[in-house]
């Protein structure tokens, strides 16, 4: 069920009633019950198959299918018969249960080298519904084309989906593995190993000195875009471990109390963003070119500028966690 922990941090009530994330963070809303409790009960995930009355999301490769409509409004959860229609041969996971007691699947279509022959992968959607179309999985969110719950499903399908993509072979023993627990799980049938599908630890820090924040950019962002700075988190680290040790790098700076913020699934493939502030004890800056193009510190007040679109740099956008951590600062949180 959707639960988004508070701040871990010294809150008073007032805090708490205003510590509320954002509708527009995307992907943290996810109003499936995932059943772990049953998916091991024999027949269980076949009987959830069984039922005409379920639904399913369809991804295209990483492109999310929805339906059009302007009342109730687009969707990306389909029916099954058609979710079946568009993606026949496509796999299937088993997601959970939606709070209307159906069960929600999703299927892959499936995949097909590019005609043109350009090394790319194409993915063949069949005939279904009028009005079906497809969308990156960011614009999906970044755009609200479906309610933000159903961006959380696409987003946890996506992952599931990338993850077996890349794990059909046992990690230990090399033979083919199999899907079991609906996606949940492959198991292999040589040596018995067990393999879970993976989260890969991010930290994204907004690093801060007084009134000021460190704002940064990688020679890949958007025209004028700037942003927190961020590292994937290594073995035997600590979050606080891993914010201090990636700031250093890309900085040079030196960092004393890390906050932890709020978190964020980030589905590209399979990413969580854990969100802190830290405060730097120094400001010289020693930016490693190969990680940053440019960081420079930005007053409060300008932070707050660019919110309003007023600045010479533009924040990251709301529906990423670097937002958030900018309009919290912003916020004097
Ligand atoms: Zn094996």
């Amino acid at each position: 069920m959707y639960y988004q922990a508070p701040r871990q941090k010294f809150l008073s009530l007032a805090d708490l009633m205003n510590s509320t994330p954002s509708p527009q963070l995307g992907y943290i809303q996810n109003p499936l019950d995932r059943v772990h409790n049953n998916r091991e009960t024999e027949g269980f995930i076949d009987e959830m198959s069984a039922r005409e009355d379920s639904l399913a999301v369809v991804l295209a490769g990483d492109r999310p299918l929805y339906r059009k409509s302007d009342n109730p409004g687009a969707t990306a959860l389909f029916s099954i018969s058609d979710a079946m229609a568009l993606a026949p041969e496509g796999e299937t996971l088993f997601l959970g249960i939606h709070p209307k007691g159906l069960p929600v699947f999703a299927r892959l279509a499936k995949s097909v080298e590019d005609p043109g022959n350009d090394g790319d992968m194409h993915y063949v959607t069949e005939k279904g519904p009028a009005d079906v179309e497809h969308c990156d999985l960011r614009g999906l969110a970044l755009r609200g084309v479906v309610p933000a719950p159903e961006a959380g499903i696409v987003a946890l399908a996506r992952s599931l989906f990338a993850w077996h993509e890349s794990h059909k072979f046992c990690s230990t023993c090399g033979k083919p593995s199999n899907m079991t627990l609906g996606g949940y799980r492959r198991e292999c049938p040589d040596c018995g190993a067990l393999h879970f599908p993976r989260t890969d630890p991010v930290t994204i820090m907004l690093v801060t000195h007084g009134e000021q924040a460190l704002m940064a950019r990688g020679a890949h962002f958007a025209p004028g875009m700037y942003s927190a700075i961020a590292g994937f988190m290594e073995p035997g680290e600590t979050i606080e471990d891993a914010v201090a040790r990636e700031t250093f790098e890309e900085t040079g700076l030196h960092v004393g109390t890390v906050t932890y913020h709020m978190s964020q699934p980030w589905p590209f493939p399979s990413t969580l963003m854990i969100g802190c502030y830290a405060e730097s004890t120094t400001t010289e800056l020693t930016i490693d070119t190969s990680e940053l193009e440019d960081a420079r510190w930005v007053s409060r007040d300008e932070l707050a500028a660019s919110l309003r679109g007023e600045a010479d740099f533009s924040p990251p956008a709301d529906f990423a966690i670097a937002h958030h951590l900018v309009r919290g600062f912003v916020d004097g949180v």
